[in-house]
């Protein structure tokens, strides 16, 4: 499964394994080559991104059983 991400350097949108992404995880845009960690505010909106694409996928429901931490 592949997650679009807008870099928020140059504005290029490139497409990203979802299983690559967590929250620590580094993003290495393959246009201007920055590198981010993936924490903060840009993880909680790829968070929600992902979470939307699963929902999207029509993936199986219920059988994640993952609550929120907080
Ligand atoms: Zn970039």
């Amino acid at each position: 499964m592949m997650l679009p991400i807008t870099c928020p350097l140059c504005g290029r949108e490139s497409e990203f394994p979802v299983e690559a992404l967590a929250e620590g995880a580094v993003f290495a845009c393959p246009v201007c080559k920055v590198t981010l960690t993936l924490h903060g505010h840009m993880w909680e909106e790829i968070k929600a991104d992902i979470e939307r694409l699963k929902e999207k996928e029509g993936g199986r429901p219920g059988s994640a059983g993952e609550a929120p931490g907080v």
